[in-house]
């Protein structure tokens, strides 16, 4: 079979363009059509690459070619006799994972960002030409990438190969002067490679990710001797100053993370810092089978020209952020306190969203694309995270399994990579609700429709209880308390129903309806300037929290936009939306053992590196 041709060649580092050229050696004689994907799998937000490309322009045969736009994303090229090349210059300035990135530091590129397909050629194989760049000050750069060699050296510039257009854009490419380390996990070799200015501990960084990838490999597989579906697997891992962020693919993961989430040198235990970036990785890794093989039929195959509809991302992410964090405990990297701490955040993060009783999970995942990747100043109102309520349904259905079967929901995590995954079927909409009952033999259906399609609170404190773990409530201390630990001081006793934007003055960030600052009218982005005629600051409303009691009234000027408006606030009593977990040690032995197997503690995490703080 013919092959679709690939140059990527990084331009201009000063002004951020990469030329990428794509050619077919037999085009359509009626004229060879290219396009690009509107969005990149794993993040549902239609984000249309094509606006940055810029000076597009064919080639047939060597000679110039008249092309022309048919539509936003696509180039239609005028027919001719030979090879059709497609050349454009994509300008490169995107620190995320999801597109493209260039200067004198380093090079990225995630391929639905840069790389068009020819129409009608998708499923022929792709070889990739990765060109080094010219200039002096790029000189030690090498090639990061999960994407097959076929005839680069490791880590060197050169060609590449993909099985397809699938395959070629399902691996991102570093490049630049990243540093290494590698382990051995389910028979396949694993690199991770870390970009930008730290100081981290990649070799502490390396035996802790091989634990937590161990763990998942065995899971899916049943140890021992459980192979990965991969020969080789990447984490691309770049150290920056203050975002955060990954992309799943099917043998690697682009992952931001803080520098100080690296583990430094001669730390000791799991700093708080440092969970993130391993909940991160966990996470990621997790993605491998959930959603990257185990995945809704909705996205097999992937339409990357439009939004794909599935009311199941709770699962796929949902199911995945309760694994994250699991896995680190089970694996022994964090302790159960440590463990208990991160599930209470997520429950806090949900009683703090008044959206849970709007919009269900299923609801969430179909309008992903419009809501919750599109969060505005209205969203806790409106939108309910089908991460955050879709871990706790997978923490519920966990424990629910556990309470009344003989399962757990690992078996059908097995068991929906068996049916799904290695047989590359997608999980049709009921598929996850279908498994579970018929391998519990419980009757679930309304587990699903309470929780799942609808908004009902999920019954955690019953559960936990069961497992020897006990839910506890509390006021939030301040808007930054993320809940998770005991209060540490008096919390305020009444509240606003507002938070506040970043920045010196009291501009408001989300109001929340039905509470004090809703009733009394303010808004979304007005900016409080007086208090009972004081003037008024972020740091003054605070103290006003403290200092005031429930049911008392204040005024309140404020402007929206450039008009002074004044407002009556009656206050009241802070909602217990602060939710902390603790080991209920004087529960009776048969929780312990459930919890004791739920969180695997006795076998793997008795050997826990993490050390309490
Ligand atoms: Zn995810």
């Amino acid at each position: 079979m013919k092959s679709t041709h690939y140059r990527i060649t990084p331009l201009d580092p000063h002004a951020h363009l990469f030329e990428v050229a794509c050619t077919v050696p037999d085009p359509d004689p009626a004229g060879q059509a290219f396009r690009l994907p509107a969005w990149t799998p794993g993040s549902y937000l239609i984000r249309e690459f094509a606006r940055h490309f810029v000076d597009v322009r064919a080639e047939c045969a060597g000679a110039p070619v008249a092309v022309r736009k048919t539509s936003k994303d696509v180039w239609q090229v005028a027919p001719c006799i030979g090879s059709v090349s497609l050349i454009a210059e994509v300008y490169a300035f995107d620190l995320s994972v999801r597109a493209a990135y260039l200067d004198q530091t380093r090079g990225y590129f995630n391929g639905p960002s840069v790389f068009v397909w020819p129409v009608g050629h998708e499923e022929r194989p792709c070889d990739v030409e990765i060109i080094a760049p010219m200039s002096d000050a790029c000189h030690n750069w090498r090639v990061a990438t999960s994407l097959p060699r076929s005839g680069a050296e490791p880590y060197g510039f050169g060609r590449y190969a993909a099985a397809n257009y699938d395959e070629l854009i399902d691996h991102p490419v570093e490049l630049g002067s990243f540093m290494l380390a590698h382990f051995e996990a389910g028979g396949a070799r694993h690199d991770i490679a870390v970009s930008g200015r730290h100081r981290g501990d990649l070799e502490r960084l390396a035996r802790d990710f091989a634990r937590l990838a161990q763990s998942q490999i065995d899971l899916f597989g049943g140890a021992p001797a459980s192979r990965v579906p991969f020969d080789y697997y990447l984490f691309q891992v770049l150290a920056a100053e203050d975002r955060r962020g990954g992309l799943e693919h099917r043998a690697s993961t682009s992952l931001v993370c803080k520098r100080d989430e690296l583990p430094q040198p001669g730390a000791h235990g799991v700093s708080d810092e440092y969970r993130e970036l391993l909940g991160l990785a966990s996470h990621e890794y997790f993605h491998i089978w959930n959603v990257k093989r185990i995945k809704p039929a909705a996205f097999v195959p992937y339409d990357l020209t439009r939004e794909n509809y599935t009311a199941q991302l709770w699962a796929f992410e949902g199911i995945t952020s309760y694994y994250d964090d699991l896995t680190l405990v089970r694996c022994g990297l964090i302790g159960a306190t440590d463990y208990l701490e991160l599930v209470g955040r997520s429950i806090t993060t949900l009683l703090r969203t008044p959206g849970r009783a709007k919009q269900s999970v299923a609801e969430s995942s179909f309008d992903a694309w419009i809501k919750y990747y599109r969060r505005d100043e209205n969203a806790p109102n409106a939108v309910v995270s089908y991460y955050v309520k879709g871990s706790l349904i997978a923490l519920a259905l966990d424990l629910t399994l556990r309470l009344w079967s003989a399962l757990t929901l690992d078996d059908v995590m097995r068991a929906l990579w068996r049916r799904y995954g290695e047989a590359g079927a997608g999980v049709p909409e009921d598929g996850i609700e279908a498994i579970a009952a018929e391998l519990s033999g419980l009757d679930l259906s309304a587990f699903f429709a309470d929780y799942v399609r609808g908004t009902c609170e999920l019954p955690l404190a019953e559960l936990l209880r069961s497992f020897a773990v006990e839910l506890n409530l509390r006021p939030r201390e301040k808007d930054k308390d993320k809940g998770g630990r005991p209060a540490r001081n008096t919390p305020p006793s009444v509240w606003l129903g507002m938070t506040f934007a970043s920045g010196s003055d009291a501009r408001l960030r989300h109001v929340f309806n039905g509470g004090p600052a809703a009733r009394a009218g303010l808004a979304a982005g007005d900016v409080i300037v007086a208090v009972d005629g004081l003037r008024a600051s972020p740091e003054s409303l605070k103290q006003l929290r403290r200092a005031r009691a429930p049911g008392e009234h204040v005024s309140v000027q404020a402007f929206r936009r450039d008009e002074l408006m004044s407002f009556g606030l009656t206050l009241e009593a802070a909602p217990q939306d602060t939710c902390w977990l603790a080991l209920a040690d004087r529960a009776d032995a048969a929780a312990i053992a459930r919890r004791d197997a739920w969180l695997e503690a006795g076998s793997a995490a008795a050997d826990a590196t993490g050390q309490p703080r």
